[in-house]
């Protein structure tokens, strides 16, 4: 019939772009317009790329009628797979973390297919990380074909094909900035090298929760701890290869709070009914651009309806301390002000004997190595101890090679109790903001502040 589409796939894409005007500060000068792909038919961009990997998997020979897709994820890649498996009557079997929010796994089972559970504060290379999980099973099942979104460049080459363009279209080129979470970063490094090919003054900028090691690993070059936290689909614990970091011209970090409480605002506010990752990129584009003049495109990936139980529940919100009534202990800002001493730094090219002289007199385990502003590390009293009596390392030479990246990193806003999370997995915290390095916080420092608050 006329207007008829073949089937529900022909609805993915050219979802609607809206000007965000009321959660935007009065003194904000720039323009900022959301990308309403939580509009896409199965909620969330991930439709935008599960026809691709399919495709793809079938154009390999490796996905053969009748036969299964597998994918770890977590939650909205599943439910866009689910539309092509009815659409091309393949089975389907999914692996999601323990955080994904019950609505997604009930939405993934109401599309009727098989959706395992898995731990979530487990290094991926542990056997019961849903990665792991998801390789087993779709090693044993026969048929199966695990479509691996973290590292198929089917899904950054669906973005470049549609999201790119359908920007570029829709802004008639008029955007200078395209801000976005990252989560494969499949969205940013396609659409974002699209865009740049258009118009190369375009700058890219991602958005990456407290607790995941990409921005470090993006601004740094480094793999630090990753620690758990809250919002959804964005953040990883390992690097995931369909990011392209040279598409990226910047990465901001925000919190769990503030997503959450962005989220709720874009809802109320803007009538944008979006979920977390879309107010972590909306308050990671406010930071970004404040005291710019650019028009800014902020992705809103997924939509609120996957997230009532949680941002929108009162009481898990309190539960979690993000509701803005709640008593906390103070932030990192806080720690770091009560502090008599500077931050004391090492170099790379610094000897041992040197260093160790540094800590005996500042009183200090652990120092971070900066090399100008090229942050390369920390290095620990526990690791030169270790290094000297297996006589690896030596007093007259340099640090560089035992240089360490166990650590997490945080920013002012972080608050003290996250910091227990963190500081239960990292040696220590490093207290970014922006390109500076304001600070290095040991479990110590953050029971002399509490012991402090107390006795105050
Ligand atoms: N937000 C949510 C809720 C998501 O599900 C995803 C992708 N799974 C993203 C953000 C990030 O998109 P990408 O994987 O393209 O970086």
């Amino acid at each position: 019939m006329k207007g008829g589409l073949d089937n529900i796939l022909g609805a993915v894409g050219r979802t609607a772009l809206v000007r965000l005007q009321r959660v935007v500060p009065g003194d904000f000068q720039g323009e900022l317009y959301g990308k309403c792909e939580f509009l896409n038919p199965s909620g969330s961009s991930g439709d935008r790329i599960a026809e691709a990997l399919v495709d793809d998997a079938e154009r390999q020979g490796a996905l053969k009628p009748g036969g299964t897709l597998v994918e770890a994820t977590s939650g909205n890649t599943g439910a866009a797979l689910a539309l092509v498996a009815a659409v091309r009557g393949y089975g389907a079997v999914f692996v999601v973390p323990d955080k994904a929010s019950p609505e997604k796994v009930a939405a993934l089972r109401a599309f009727g297919h098989r959706v395992v559970v898995c731990p979530s504060a487990v290094e991926p290379s542990d056997p019961r990380s849903h990665h792991a999980v998801a390789r087993k099973i779709a090693e044993d099942t026969p048929g199966a074909v695990l479509l691996r979104q973290h590292h198929n460049p089917a899904n950054p080459e669906a973005h470049y094909r549609t999201t790119g363009p359908e920007l570029w279209d829709q802004t008639g080129g008029e955007l200078d900035v395209l801000v976005g979470g990252l989560g494969t970063g499949g969205t940013l490094s396609g659409a974002g090298r699209y865009l740049k090919e258009r118009k190369p003054s375009i700058k890219v900028v991602g958005v990456d929760p407290v607790g995941s090691l990409v921005h470090d690993f993006v601004k740094h070059g480094l793999l630090t701890r990753a620690f758990p936290y809250k919002v959804e689909g964005i953040g990883e614990d390992f690097f995931p290869s369909t990011l392209d970091a040279k598409v990226l011209d910047d990465v901001v970090r925000v919190d769990d709070r503030e997503c959450f409480l962005m989220t709720r605002e874009l809802v109320r506010r803007e009538g944008l009914f979006c979920g977390g990752s879309a107010g972590a990129a909306v308050a990671g584009a406010l930071k970004w651009a404040r005291g710019r003049k650019e028009k800014c495109v902020v992705l809103l990936p997924d939509g609120a309806g996957r997230y009532l139980s949680k941002v929108f529940n009162d009481d898990w919100m309190r539960e979690n301390g993000f509701l803005a009534e709640d008593k906390t202990l103070g932030t990192v800002r806080e720690l770091l002000a009560g502090r008599a001493q500077n931050l004391v730094t090492a170099r790379s090219d610094d000897t041992l004997r040197h260093v160790i002289g540094t800590m005996k007199a500042h009183g200090i385990s652990q120092v971070p190595v900066l090399d100008g502003d090229q942050l390369r590390g920390i290095l620990s009293e526990v690791t030169v101890l270790r290094n000297l009596v297996s006589g690896e390392a030596h007093l007259d030479s340099t640090i560089a090679p035992i240089v360490e990246t166990d650590y997490a990193t945080v920013t002012p806003d972080t608050r003290i109790d996250l910091l227990q999370n963190v500081l239960a997995d990292a040696k220590a915290a490093l207290v970014i903001d922006g390109p500076a390095l304001l600070g290095i916080i040991a479990k110590i420092d953050v029971i002399d502040y509490l012991a402090r608050r107390v006795t105050a």
